[in-house]
């Protein structure tokens, strides 16, 4: 069976396991470094970015997780988990775990929508998988090698990049666990292939 971990360092972690318990996978809560060596994908959950970065910092995850996604293994990021994986931030010099070629902007939708559910039309997946966006940011912009999956209001929102899928909303809010099948299989699709 394919084991995928959910870095467990902050943030939404239980809701997490929970969607992709629901895809025939052993799921593994990271809270160690040692434990992503026998990782098949890895998910970065949503929370907030800079204390998750200072975690990661702190337990000495930087060099193995920009190492994991390095090697090719699937990645997944919602929301601050994006943010971790974006190459360039928006306002800020220094990007975090930096594996993903997007420009993201933290908090991008104002102050006004700090949190909204909206339904989204994902290549791929649906034109009815329900977005729940809370603090969301934007993906400003992609790299050539990456795909646009998912559009809000003219905004990209989910977007994928070979083994590295990311996405502004939080799919593991809610009881359609489609986005995570869609990463589930984009794992199974990299065992059979490495
Ligand atoms: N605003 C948060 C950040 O900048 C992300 C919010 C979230 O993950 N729901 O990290």
């Amino acid at each position: 069976m394919i084991k995928i971990g959910v870095l467990a360092l902050q943030g939404a972690v239980r809701e997490h396991v929970h969607a992709l318990e629901a895809s025939d996978v052993q799921v593994i809560v990271v809270k160690k470094v040692e434990q992503l060596e026998a990782l098949d994908g890895l998910v970065f959950p949503g929370g907030e970015s800079t204390t998750m970065r200072r975690l990661i910092n702190l337990y000495g995850f930087y060099e193995p997780l920009k190492d994991f996604a390095k090697r090719g293994k699937p990645v997944f990021g919602t929301c601050a988990g994006a943010i971790l994986m974006a190459k360039e931030l928006v306002g800020q010099a220094e990007p975090h775990i930096a594996v993903m070629d997007m420009k993201v902007e933290r908090n991008a939708f104002g102050r006004q929508r700090e949190s909204f559910e909206a339904l989204l039309k994902v290549k791929g997946i649906g034109d009815d998988v329900h977005g729940v966006f809370i603090r969301a940011p934007i993906i400003k912009e992609v790299g050539e090698g990456v795909e646009v999956i998912a559009e809000f209001n003219g905004e990209i929102v989910a977007a994928k990049q070979g083994p590295l899928l990311a996405c502004s909303y939080h799919p593991e809010l809610t009881d359609d666990h489609r986005m995570h099948q869609y990463f589930v299989e984009m794992v199974r699709n990299c065992v059979v292939h490495t």
